[in-house]
């Protein structure tokens, strides 16, 4: 089961980025107000993951680590009928076969908390601590016993920046939340979590990007989308400006992007990407269950359809008239 579990590991973790992506989305899941990532090294030495979430049970924290291990559903459903993130529980194991951790949780009705060693998927030890409520999980050496999968890994700089990233979309998906990432000892990022959107926005891109936004709120027949598109003067030559969320996750859609861009690119004219930061709901329905075990990349089974209508709500919002 270690070389299965290692395998497993291969399709959640790819690089620190793909660890920091499941601990924040476990920590939105324990309902986290505020959320702590720091890294040093590009993560591949250190990250720490801090919430101040509902924490892990004593008794259930050996089984979180066990594939398969989901407290969040029983049976295999559709990812986007699930009220959680994750579902699928098999970060952590994964995560765990990768690395070494150090996991630090209490539920609020304890007075001690524990703190839980795991090498390689090996517990090492697991004892009563003191602590604040909430989870904090360390991951040192990412791939130490893995040395061909680290080979792949870019610099430390180039980890960090795709972290940085992740973590300013992850402060966009969840603006109720209030985010820090904390890279080798220097503050990078810190949103009030305030559930203001274009708060979130000022506070990750400042206001020469908020003042130039045109708001979103357009109730289609499939989807209803809000949020915010950049004016032409916040044209990229690239996709790191252009944020979407569907259903509330951090996840890419060939045909939302495709969408967003073509219709963009009839207003600007020049093939340009934009600022966007969307907050797309959808019903459940019409995505499909096939998906990766990153959650990375979502398909429809009405393509044409959701299509048209992104593509129509934000040519109408760009022509400032209605649907
Ligand atoms: P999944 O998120 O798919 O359930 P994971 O492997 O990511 O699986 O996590 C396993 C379990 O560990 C979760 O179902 C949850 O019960 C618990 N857990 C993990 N991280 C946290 C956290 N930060 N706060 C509270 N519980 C957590
Ligand atoms: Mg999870």
């Amino acid at each position: 089961s270690d070389t299965i579990n290692k395998i497993a590991a291969g399709e959640v973790v790819e690089r620190p980025s793909s660890v920091i992506k499941e601990l924040v989305e476990n920590a939105i899941d324990a309902k986290a107000s505020a959320i702590t990532i720091e890294i040093k090294e590009g993560g591949i030495a250190m990250m720490r993951v801090t919430d101040n979430g509902g924490g892990i049970d004593r008794d259930d924290i050996k089984t979180a680590f066990v594939r398969h291990a989901t407290s969040k559903i029983e049976t295999a459903m559709d990812l986007m009928t699930v009220g959680s993130l994750g579902f699928r529980g098999e970060a952590l194991s994964s995560i765990a076969s990768v690395s070494q951790i150090e996991l630090i949780t209490k539920v609020h009705r304890e007075l001690l908390g524990v703190r839980y060693c795991i090498d390689g998927g090996e517990e090492k030890s697991c004892d009563d601590i003191g602590c604040p409520d909430g989870t904090t999980i360390i991951v040192r050496n990412l791939f130490y016993n893995t040395p061909a999968r680290r080979k792949f890994l870019k610099t430390a700089a180039t980890e960090a920046a795709y972290i940085n990233d992740l973590a300013g979309r992850l402060a966009l998906s969840h603006p109720d939340v209030s985010f820090k990432f904390i890279n080798n000892n220097q503050n990078r990022l810190h949103t009030s979590g305030n559930g203001n959107l274009r708060d979130i926005i000022y506070q990750i891109y400042g206001r020469d990007v908020t003042g130039q936004l045109l708001e979103v709120d357009v109730q289609g027949k499939l989807c209803h989308v809000t949020g915010f598109i950049g004016k032409p003067i916040l044209s990229r030559g690239n996709r790191s400006w252009e944020n979407y969320f569907i259903n509330g996750r951090y996840i890419k859609s060939n045909i939302i992007t495709k969408a967003i861009e073509d219709a963009y690119k009839t207003f600007v004219m020049i093939h340009k990407y934009p600022f966007t930061v969307f907050h797309i709901e959808v019903d459940p329905a019409l995505i499909d269950v096939n998906v990766h075990p990153r959650k990375m990349e979502l398909r429809f089974n009405q393509n044409e359809a959701v299509y048209q209508e992104i593509y129509d709500i934000i040519r109408a919002v760009l022509e400032h008239r209605e649907l």
